[in-house]
């Protein structure tokens, strides 16, 4: 089959290519976004391959449909990025890879936890310039600690089962669909209110939907113990970016351990080193010393991004081959 692959960086391209020696499909590779103004480009391909930060709004999915584009194939999980009613209306397939590595992203989670609580990013920085003192380095045992995990899902799971089983942390959760078999595993499911009340740590792995978004706004802070430290590895939208400065402006929370970012499309898998960026917002929240960001990364493992580029192409193969894809991961059936 004839792939369009956007977004591709050196590393999409190596793990893609190295996964369709099984496949064999012609992949041609950009490294630009498919959004409104590339979209043109797709003269010719089958189907493409898209990422968390290409744009495929209604005017990209029926520029796709005009060029003869019958598949959209995301190497990646979340979808909210994509106009489903819009991919039916124009009767394009659109594939995902739900659970490739839930344990890059919880692991990823885990880590900005512990970077935050023991300051790691600041004594890095310290011990490079020989200081090697520990003032403002003090941290909190996470034994015992409450943890709110909202959404418990794959990642979400995970999450809480590390911080249950190998902290000793207690795990309070919300889900719109709780799973009994994770009250086995030390979570103890309870309502937002409940939760924003008594954790210590909150951590975000519900995915962006009109209902989350915003979900961590002044209202939820509010709520929210003094102190509390917040980690998104979701989606940028369930945080109201503005309404979490103002909490850190009033120290109501106490850290801030982000992979993404609601307005994160034109910032991260760039360089702007020597340019700098042009977002106020986001320039507001790396002046804070508790803030840790890292840019859209916690997927980003050897084990992850090869299932990703096998689980992409080994899709695509089934759709040509008529046998249809699994429940899993059919999100629109043409
Ligand atoms: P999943 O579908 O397995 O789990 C999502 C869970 O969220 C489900 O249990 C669902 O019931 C729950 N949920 C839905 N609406 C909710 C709400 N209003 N409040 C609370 N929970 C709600 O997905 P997953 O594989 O665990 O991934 C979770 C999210 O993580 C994805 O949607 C994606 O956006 C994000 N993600 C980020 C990265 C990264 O690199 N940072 C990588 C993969 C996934």
């Amino acid at each position: 089959m004839k792939i369009a692959v956007f977004s591709a960086k050196p590393y999409d391209q190596q793990f893609l290519t190295q996964a369709n020696q099984k496949f064999g499909h012609q992949l041609h590779f950009f490294e630009t976004h498919l959004h409104e103004q590339t979209v043109e480009m797709v003269d010719g391909f089958e189907a493409v391959c898209a990422f968390s930060n290409d744009n495929l709004n209604r005017f990209v999915m029926k520029k796709l449909a005009e060029k003869g584009v019958r598949i959209v194939a995301l190497r990646c999980a979340g979808y909210n990025n994509v106009d489903l009613d819009a991919a039916k209306d124009f009767d394009i397939t659109v594939l995902h890879v739900p659970a490739y590595s839930p344990y890059a992203v919880a692991e990823h989670t885990v880590g900005l936890i512990l970077a935050l609580n023991r300051k790691f990013h600041k004594a890095y920085n310290r011990v490079k310039e020989g200081n090697f003192t520990l003032d403002g380095l003090l941290g909190f045992d996470l034994h015992g600690k409450t943890v709110g995990v909202i959404g418990t899902g794959r990642i979400g799971c995970v999450t809480a089962q590390i911080l249950n089983k190998g902290f000793g942390c207690r795990v309070l959760a919300f889900d719109p669909s709780p799973s009994i078999m994770y009250e086995e595993h030390g979570v103890h499911y309870v309502d937002l209110p409940e939760l924003f009340s008594h954790a210590d740590i909150i951590t975000l792995h519900c995915p962006l939907t009109l209902q989350t978004h915003h979900l961590i706004n002044d209202e939820a802070i509010d709520q929210m113990k003094p102190g509390v430290m917040l980690i998104n590895t979701s989606r940028g939208g369930v945080i109201d970016t503005k309404s979490v400065i103002r909490g850190l402006k009033t120290k109501k929370i106490g850290a801030l351990g982000l992979d993404v970012y609601e307005e994160e499309t034109d910032i991260f898998f760039e360089d702007f080193s020597n340019t700098g960026i042009s977002d106020d917002v986001f320039a507001r929240l790396l002046t804070f010393p508790n803030v840790l960001i890292t840019a859209h990364q916690a997927f980003f493992t050897q084990e992850a991004m090869q299932n990703i580029a096998y689980s992409t192409l080994s899709n695509l193969t089934e759709i040509e081959q008529g046998i249809g894809c699994t429940d899993q991961i059919l999100l629109v059936s043409t």
